[in-house]
């Protein structure tokens, strides 16, 4: 059977955990790696006659997400009650935000592969508390309830659906974390659950003039970008084969809820989706509404750092690659470093071949040898001396795999200056015509077989032309300008042909 033309639409659903000091409406410590039911107090387990305080960093950390995402800040947003019972929410309802989410519409810009932008429209973006943690260990006969993570403030994002591939709900997600790491409002560590995400993905089906829409389906608590991508794939060939297999009750479903199993590969059904209503969502008479001055806003605006996207514009007028860009962008400190380097000498390009050659090998191993991740930024070496040796490699001071000898020196704390590191080193480039000339002799003396075939053999030309090159700078074991060196060289030839 031919399989029908179709499109997909994938929203995502984001909840970042925000990495405030306590929690979302109380002052218990907003620290859940510790033991269980440590971080917890009145408010967070339920008890009767305490009441919730909204917290004003997590409502400022908001804002600026919102901000930095385009959103419309609200001037007056409140707080409602979504009700549930679960073992994990010892109050049985969630305070959420409902119809007056803190942060409205906004868009982001989402650069794909092929070099294209793409906007992405945020429907929304409101804060709410997180639920505790059920343990459930294998071999005990009852689950056990860890409250640290009950109250942690989060900030949940809701997209419309704009993503047309998996891989754009990946990017998006991956965009999405480095904008919060710049912004400080979380680490965004996946295997934390600093993030999570929900994608909705349904397909519109064109067949035999006619356009069809499967139910959407949303997959839960995905907590790494991989599962993003894996989970998105397997539900749109899921919603086809069963499109395909049995149309009319694939179209009558409605909407559901799908949990993912990440060692398997595949979704399950949990539960059809359940509606606002079932929630019973009122206001919640402990809490006042919220006025948000526009002079609040303004001021966090203000702090708002250059963002990832523009600084991925602006790496490309630089002539970076996409690769490169994002690579340099990903952590703002290396950035940070980078931006530095350049404004000291604009050699980006030789700049970030530094940082992404031999200093990410450096960190690397470093990290490998001490087990912590170790960025590029935390090398001992400093924007001044990426300048210094960029500009040696650059001026033909030193050759390309020279420089790398001397980062190792700058980053083993041997050497401070490069230039210093190179002359004790003996790296510095011989550009002395005469000294370079009689490289060429020996070589050309050694090698009459290449000149022939450099000579006679049009389809041998250039591997001769390269070979020979090569023994040049094996005379002068490294040390000949390669620029110098290729001009003398075709001049030799061109006198013996
Ligand atoms: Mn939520």
């Amino acid at each position: 059977m031919t399989q029908p033309e179709y499109k997909v639409l994938i929203g995502m659903e984001i909840h970042v955990q925000l990495a405030t000091a306590s929690k979302m409406f109380t002052g218990a410590a907003n620290g859940f790696s510790e033991e269980p039911n440590t971080q917890v107090d009145g408010v967070v387990l339920g008890l009767p006659g305490v009441l919730p305080v909204i917290n004003r960093r997590a409502v400022e950390m908001a804002i600026m997400v919102g901000s930095a995402l385009g959103c419309e800040i609200a001037p007056e947003t409140k707080w409602d009650r979504k009700s549930y019972y679960y073992p994990d929410l010892p109050k049985n309802y969630q305070i959420s935000q409902y119809d007056k989410p803190l942060c409205g519409a906004g868009t982001v810009e989402l650069p794909l592969p092929d070099g294209s932008m793409k906007t992405i429209r945020i429907r929304r973006a409101h804060l709410e508390e997180d639920a505790g943690k059920l343990l459930h260990e294998a071999g005990q006969s009852a689950s056990l309830v860890d409250l640290n993570r009950a109250g942690t403030p989060l900030l949940e994002i809701v997209t419309e659906p704009d993503f047309s591939t998996p891989e754009e709900a990946r990017l998006f997600g991956e965009e999405l974390r480095q904008v919060c790491r710049y912004l400080g409002v979380s680490q965004g560590i996946m295997q934390q659950g600093h993030m999570r995400f929900e994608p909705n993905i349904n397909l519109h089906i064109f067949e035999d003039g006619r356009t069809y829409k499967t139910a959407i389906t949303e997959v839960k608590n995905l907590n790494s970008f991989r599962s993003v991508e894996r989970a998105c794939h397997y539900e749109i060939q899921r919603q086809l084969a069963e499109f395909l297999s049995d149309r009319s009750s694939a179209l009558q479903a409605g909407k559901s809820t799908r949990g993912w199993d990440d060692d398997k590969g595949c979704t399950t059904l949990q539960r059809s989706k359940e509606e606002a209503h079932d929630y019973r969502y009122f206001p919640d008479p402990d809490l006042v509404p919220l006025r948000v001055g526009a002079d609040w806003v303004k001021r966090l605006q203000a702090q708002i750092p250059e963002l990832p996207i523009a600084r991925f514009k602006r790496y490309e007028q630089m002539e970076l690659s996409r690769k490169e860009a994002m690579a340099l962008l990903d952590d703002k400190a290396v950035s940070d470093l980078f931006d530095s380097a350049v404004a000291i000498k604009p050699l980006p390009k030789r700049i970030a071949n530094l940082m992404l050659g031999p200093a990410a090998k450096a960190a690397n191993a470093l990290a490998a040898e001490r087990g912590v991740p170790v960025l590029i930024s935390d090398l001992p070496v400093r924007a001044d001396q990426y300048a210094k040796l960029a500009t040696m490699m650059e001026d033909g001071t030193v050759s390309a795999s020279a420089a790398v000898t001397i980062f190792e020196a700058l980053c083993g704390g041997v050497e401070n200056d490069p230039m210093a590191a190179a002359e004790k080193l003996g790296l510095l480039q011989i550009r002395d015509t005469g000294a370079t000339q009689g490289w060429i002799d020996a070589a050309l003396a050694n090698n009459p077989q290449a000149i022939a075939d450099y000579k006679n053999n049009p389809k041998k030309k250039q591997a001769s032309l390269g070979f020979l090159r090569g023994a040049v700078m094996k005379l002068s074991q490294g040390k000949a300008d390669p620029k110098l060196v290729g001009e003398l060289l075709e001049k030799a030839l061109e006198k013996l042909a």
